[in-house]
């Protein structure tokens, strides 16, 4: 038994090491990342569920690792949000974002919002909002066509300060939608108090609809929370023909998710954009 027990705790401290130099190194290179041109966006698109149209696309960040290969943004995103680069980083995407839809809209395509996700840091930032600003006055994008994704835990924390912020965004014309929806703990009397122009349905609830009979009652209810709300109401991760024909006979406005298509390249929107033109 005392050796086992040595044996643990020696595993244990090696596992520890070996994540912490794995944390390090990673810290390490995602400095260089932003600088070296290893970063880049992609961009998901969100359609009409009852008319099939493209309205709308999210902006998702990637990282190309020189030896390591592709990085996730699950992976670098809280590493950066933890040692103060998410400001950065995050100001970097809103750019390319802002830019990359003036840039369909410049080539003749039919406008469409682009979505960016805030991260908590980020939200906090007394800059955020000039940054906002400044990203839009530099692309020449129309505020209206810029949303920002919060997440669900992040507007909960202070609802006071979070409120105050997106009134701000919201009094520049910029839409707010609340991320990862059913995930945290929202009181109706809170919700009612965000100046926000749609709910996210999470895809932890999505992935089961065709099986389990909660999943299918929690979507109900979000759908009529988000109109009751007077807001729209967006599914993600939607992957088959059965999910969405589900959330489409029960209200749900929009679709994201592998079924449509996943995240892609900005020439693949404007192919998407232009064949959608054409019909
Ligand atoms: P999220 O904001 O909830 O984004 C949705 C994630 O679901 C994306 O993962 C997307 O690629 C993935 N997804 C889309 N459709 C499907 C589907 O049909 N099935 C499944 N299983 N997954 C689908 P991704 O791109 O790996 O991003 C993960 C998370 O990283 C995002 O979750 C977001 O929280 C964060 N993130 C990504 N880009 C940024 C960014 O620019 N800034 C910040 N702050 N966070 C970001
Ligand atoms: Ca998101
Ligand atoms: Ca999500
Ligand atoms: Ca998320």
């Amino acid at each position: 038994a005392k050796e086992t027990g040595k044996n643990n705790v020696q595993f244990y401290t090696q596992e520890m090491n070996s994540s912490l130099e794995e944390k390090l190194a990673l810290l390490d290179g995602l400095r260089k990342a932003l600088d070296d041109n290893q970063l880049y966006v992609e961009y998901q698109p969100k359609a009409d569920l009852s008319s099939g149209l493209l309205f709308g696309v999210e902006a998702l960040v990637r990282w190309r690792h020189p030896e390591r290969g592709m990085i996730r943004p699950d992976i670098f995103i809280p590493l950066a949000e933890e040692c103060g680069m998410i400001g950065a980083i995050g100001d970097w995407v809103l750019q390319q974002a802002c830019h990359q839809a003036r840039a369909w809209q410049a080539a003749g395509l039919p406008p469409i919002t682009v979505s960016v996700n805030v991260s908590p840091r980020q939200f906090d930032d007394l800059r955020l909002v000039a940054r906002v600003v400044e990203a839009l006055n530099a692309s020449g994008l129309a505020a209206g066509l810029l949303e920002l994704e919060v997440t669900e835990s992040l507007i909960m924390r202070d609802v006071g300060q979070a409120v105050a912020k997106m009134r701000e965004l919201e009094a520049k014309g910029v839409a707010l939608s609340i991320d990862d929806f059913g995930t945290g703990y929202s009181s109706l009397s809170s919700l009612k108090r965000f100046p926000i122009s749609r709910l996210k349905i999470d895809k932890s609830f999505v992935r089961d609809l065709d099986t389990s009979a909660d999943d299918r009652a929690i979507a109900r209810a979000i759908i009529s929370l988000a109109h009751e709300l007077d807001v729209r109401v967006i599914a993600e991760g939607v992957e088959t023909v059965q999910q969405r024909d589900f959330l489409q006979a029960n209200g749900c406005d929009e679709m994201q998710g592998y079924l449509l298509s996943r995240p892609v390249a900005p020439q693949e929107i404007a192919v998407l954009l232009a064949r959608q033109r054409e019909a």
